[in-house]
């Protein structure tokens, strides 16, 4: 077995671990915050530490590969900075009112994308062999379009809940317009789709990992949003859903 598909397997078996944990405890941060888990950072800092490796670091390995320069891995590089640029750099800046991090879930999230930035980077740039004539394949075609839906998606529900907030405002209040008409986290359905549409355009171990760990971390976080949503707000919406429109 390759370092590589070890380190793969490990990131599978870290989601697996991290479905069962996320089961029996909240993720304690943002509105789940609550004491006993260490000092805090402040959001910006955490978010700005933790999403580092996926930057920084994805880019660091992706330009060690053999086929760093090559047309296709390249497209895929810029996919990937696409999102990670925004989530580690832009939108921790743009911050104002984030509840602060517990240290160990910084930590926790940081040796997350350092894993995850590795697999994937190496994969696309020095293990994988694309074709030239990639662009075209249907599960190229197929899996940018998912990942660019969901890309919006996730942009314009993470700007919704921004806009909730004015001033020194740290409460929190019922999001309304685009998929929250639907759902309660629409945030994480497009995170969820751009790394469905980022394991099909890869077509790899490495990027099925990501899209798995994804699950593991944002199903059960929206099933607690969704909880904490019904019984705060005595009129929050019923027909709302947690993450899937109509579905669930
Ligand atoms: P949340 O939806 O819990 O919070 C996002 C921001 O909006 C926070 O600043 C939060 O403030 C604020 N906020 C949320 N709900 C309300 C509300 N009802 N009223 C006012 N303000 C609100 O998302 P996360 O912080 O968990 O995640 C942020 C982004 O990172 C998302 O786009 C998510 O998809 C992505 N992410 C990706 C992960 C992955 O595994 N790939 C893992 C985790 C996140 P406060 O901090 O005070 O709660």
């Amino acid at each position: 077995m390759t370092p590589h598909t070890a380190l793969v397997g490990l990131e599978v078996v870290a989601a697996v671990g991290t479905v069962g944990a996320l089961t029996v405890l909240v993720a304690p941060y943002g509105r789940h915050a609550r004491s006993g888990w260490g000092p805090p950072l402040s959001g910006r800092a955490a978010w700005l530490l933790m999403e580092s490796p996926a930057v920084f670091g994805f880019t660091a390995v992706y330009f060690a590969g053999d086929h760093a320069t090559d047309a296709v891995p390249l497209g895929l590089l810029a996919i990937w900075l696409t999102h990670y640029v925004h989530r580690g750099v832009v939108y921790p800046l743009r911050m104002r009112t984030a509840a602060p991090m517990p240290v160990v879930v910084v930590a926790a999230g940081f040796v997350f994308n350092v894993l995850n930035a590795w697999i994937n980077a190496r994969w696309i740039s020095h293990l994988a062999r694309y074709p030239p004539g990639w662009w075209l394949d249907p599960r190229f075609v197929v899996g940018v379009l998912v990942f660019v839906v969901g890309w919006v998606i996730n942009r314009d529900s993470d700007e919704r809940l921004r806009r909730l907030r004015t001033g020194d405002d740290r409460g929190y209040h019922v999001p309304s317009g685009g998929l929250y008409r639907w759902v309660s986290c629409p945030n994480y359905l497009g995170e969820l789709l751009e790394w469905a549409g980022w394991a099909l355009a890869t077509w790899s171990w490495a990027g099925f990992a990501f899209f798995v760990y994804t699950a593991a971390n944002l199903v059960p976080r929206a099933a607690s949003h969704h909880r904490w949503y019904r019984a705060t707000f005595p009129d929050y919406p019923q027909e709302r859903r947690a993450l899937v429109p109509g579905v669930w």
